[in-house]
């Protein structure tokens, strides 16, 4: 157990992971530690203390993680983002880029109603293009969204500026 106060002390960095030439960030030394989970739960809440929130959305699968307990945190249920064929009811999806190919998210159609105010939770912000598609879907369902959560920035990738740029308050604890 550590007892650094930094989030980044607890995060490892694997090289070569999934692919040659990729630095991985591993937050699961992070979860695992009971210091560092709860300091990243707090840290991520800290922002929105005061202020109404009616869900928690997680990506999969990491946002599932982190989403969870900060819904419980705040008495709040959690509604996750899965990619395509997880979900087992009636479903809405949106097709987004990776680096090579594309992907599917999806959500259930009625997991947000109209109006609500909604924290859309991850570990790590890279493009941006998984958190635009969630942002696409639960927009869709007429959900407004408070702000988009994350532990890591990887800054060179640009995805901070594309959330802004959709006019999304964006939250980090470290690059
Ligand atoms: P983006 O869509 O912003 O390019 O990529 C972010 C998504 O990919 C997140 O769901 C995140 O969990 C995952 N991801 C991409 N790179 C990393 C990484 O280095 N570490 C971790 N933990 N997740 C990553």
């Amino acid at each position: 157990m550590k007892r650094s106060t930094d989030v980044k002390d607890y995060i490892r960095t694997i090289v070569d992971f999934p692919h040659e030439g990729i630095l991985f960030r591993d937050v699961t030394t992070l979860f695992a530690d009971p210091r560092g989970f709860r300091m990243a739960i707090d840290q991520m809440l800290h922002p929105f203390a005061g202020e109404r929130i009616d869900k928690v959305v997680g990506l999969e699968a990491r946002g599932f993680i982190l989403g969870g307990a900060i819904a419980h945190q705040l008495s709040l249920g959690f509604v996750p983002i899965r990619k395509k064929g997880k979900l087992p009811g009636t479903t809405i999806s949106e097709e987004y880029k990776l680096e090579y190919g594309e992907a599917i998210v999806e959500i259930h159609d009625d997991a947000i109603q109209p109006g609500e105010k909604v924290l859309v939770v991850d570990d790590l912000l890279a493009t941006g293009g998984t958190a635009e598609a969630g942002i696409k879907l639960i927009e869709r369902l007429g959900g407004e969204i408070v702000a988009c959560s994350f532990i890591v920035d990887l800054p060179e990738l640009g995805g901070r500026a594309k959330l802004e740029k959709m006019g999304m308050n964006v939250s980090l604890l470290c690059e």
